[in-house]
């Protein structure tokens, strides 16, 4: 089949992760488009594709005794609906304004990123949806690569092993990862955007739950006794460093309130914290407790509650322990003509905790960019170029 046409008919498929019911996965949908990649991956050779309890989808297509994961998720962002993509082909585009059916207008002087795409075809949404390609052009390009093996039977290439993971989005690929039944030395996530840019480096990130709770009295009688939970609240914002996402990029970390909801008696405060430094990361994690102990001594006839947990870590550090993959993705770009660049990504990837747990997962571009979001295009020659490099990613012998 098509690589492209394979591609259209996933991201038709309404998958939307849900972070509000609790189960894996977390929405039944997701599992839609599982059974269709199964007969896919069935009738391409790979006699073990199967999904499991949790929607997770695996399969080995068997090869040499080197075994190299491939990994794509199949859930789409929260942010904006996925139910009836409407995908719009554009042939040769030439830098113009992108018009919408439904009027939407993209414009190169806002996404000045369109310039890179100029005499490509692009696929666009109608402006209703997101696109899926964040992360459907991932699984397509592994699709792809499967098909070539399948057309050439003759050519050698690793044991490549398959995983189409479900809720990604929202952050819980790896919860239900069976490493066991993936079986890969090491592995690549196809869930960027750049084709020429590999990420092996993530933040550190911690969330913050504070609970501040005051001694409601009567305002009128309140002197030394009513302690009102808002000004709690707003102390202790006062007292966090002003290192906020809009103050930070590249290699900075930030501490971002995520909501605050409440009234004088009770407040409740959720926060991010994120670092790419080991160290760095635990100092923010220790300058957020400190300011919970000051808000403590300021009201002592208040209560704060504060739970704070890790979320995700660097993978830097287990990366940089067995470079394997990142090298040989470098070289193999190379004989394409692609040099590699080595991103920091600003926020998480489900290869950071497959690296934590000991399988070194780098993050690889599909050519789809302003993901989650009705913005959200492919470049069909970087899609279809990810799915040569690939191809040769799990072929050629490397050192
Ligand atoms: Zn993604």
């Amino acid at each position: 089949m098509d690589n492209l046409l394979r591609f259209i008919n996933y991201v038709k498929i309404d998958t939307q992760s849900d972070d509000t019911t609790g189960t894996t996965p977390s929405t039944e949908k997701q599992k839609n488009l599982g059974r269709l990649l199964i007969k896919e991956l069935k009738e391409l050779g790979l006699k073990d594709a199967h999904m499991d309890e949790f929607g997770n989808v695996y399969g080995h297509l068997l090869g040499d005794e080197r075994r190299i994961g491939l990994n794509a998720h199949m859930d789409t962002a929260l942010e904006v609906s996925d139910e009836n993509v409407n995908p719009q082909i554009i042939k040769n585009y030439q830098g113009e304004v992108i018009k919408y059916l439904n009027g939407l207008e993209m414009d190169p002087i806002d996404f000045p990123i369109l310039v890179n795409h100029i005499g490509n075809d692009l696929v666009i949404t109608d402006g209703n949806t997101l696109l899926g390609a964040d992360d459907k052009a991932g699984i397509a390009i592994i699709m792809g690569v499967l098909q070539h093996y399948f057309d050439h039977p003759e050519e050698s290439h690793a044991t490549i092993c398959v995983c189409f993971t479900v809720d990604e989005e929202i952050g819980e690929g790896p919860l239900h990862f069976n490493y066991q039944k993936m079986n890969a030395e090491y592995a690549y996530t196809i869930d960027g955007s750049y084709i020429d840019m590999i990420e092996a480096e993530n933040f550190n990130a911690y969330g913050a739950n504070i609970t501040f709770k005051g001694v409601s009295i009567h305002p009128g009688e309140g002197k030394d006794k009513l302690v009102n939970a808002l000004n709690m609240t707003s102390d202790f914002v006062a007292l966090l460093p002003k290192q906020t996402p809009f103050e930070s990029e590249k290699k900075e970390g930030f501490y971002h309130l995520n909501s605050i909801e409440g009234n004088n008696e009770v407040c409740e405060l959720n926060m991010i914290i994120r670092d790419f430094d080991d160290q760095g990361i635990l100092d923010r994690v220790e300058i957020v407790k400190n300011a919970v102990e000051e808000i403590k001594k300021k009201y002592p006839t208040g209560e704060v509650t504060l739970k704070i947990k890790n979320q995700y870590e660097n993978m830097k550090k287990y990366v940089d322990k067995n470079p394997t993959p990142v090298n040989r993705a470098i070289e193999v770009f190379k004989a394409h003509g692609i040099e590699l660049k080595q991103g920091a990504i600003r926020g998480g990837t489900d290869g950071a905790t497959f690296s934590k747990n000991g399988l070194i997962t780098p993050n690889l571009g599909t050519g789809s960019y302003n993901h989650h979001g009705r913005f959200e295009f492919l470049d069909v020659s970087e899609f279809n170029k990810m799915i040569e490099v690939v191809i040769d990613l799990v072929k050629q012998k490397f050192q």
